[in-house]
């Protein structure tokens, strides 16, 4: 009966019980995470390019062509699928071109 070892406390107060050496409080991690889904999918510099333009609701994704978010700089065309199947679980899809 000694499982004490593997509860932590990160520097916020939080408990929590890691097996590994990572010291990432799961709390924390969820915190850091933007509470919309579809931005929490993304890397670093598409969800900037984003939120830089405004964009921080699928329904406002879907006002967006693929190319227009290409534009957006960091967004990279790795993002645009993942996106892509963000809209489609909510029954959206992007803008039509042109
Ligand atoms: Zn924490």
């Amino acid at each position: 009966m000694n499982s004490k070892e593997n509860v932590k406390m990160c520097d916020y107060g939080h408990t929590y019980v890691k097996n590994s050496d990572c010291p990432t409080c799961p709390e924390c991690e969820k915190e850091r995470k933007p509470d919309t889904g579809f931005l929490s999918i993304l890397a670093s510099p598409a969800r900037r390019a984003l939120e830089n333009n405004g964009i921080t609701k699928l329904e406002e994704l879907a006002g967006f062509s693929e190319k227009e978010l290409l534009a957006f700089h960091g967004m990279g065309p790795s993002s645009i699928p993942k996106l892509r199947n963000a809209l489609g679980e909510k029954g959206l899809s992007f803008k039509e071109e042109g």
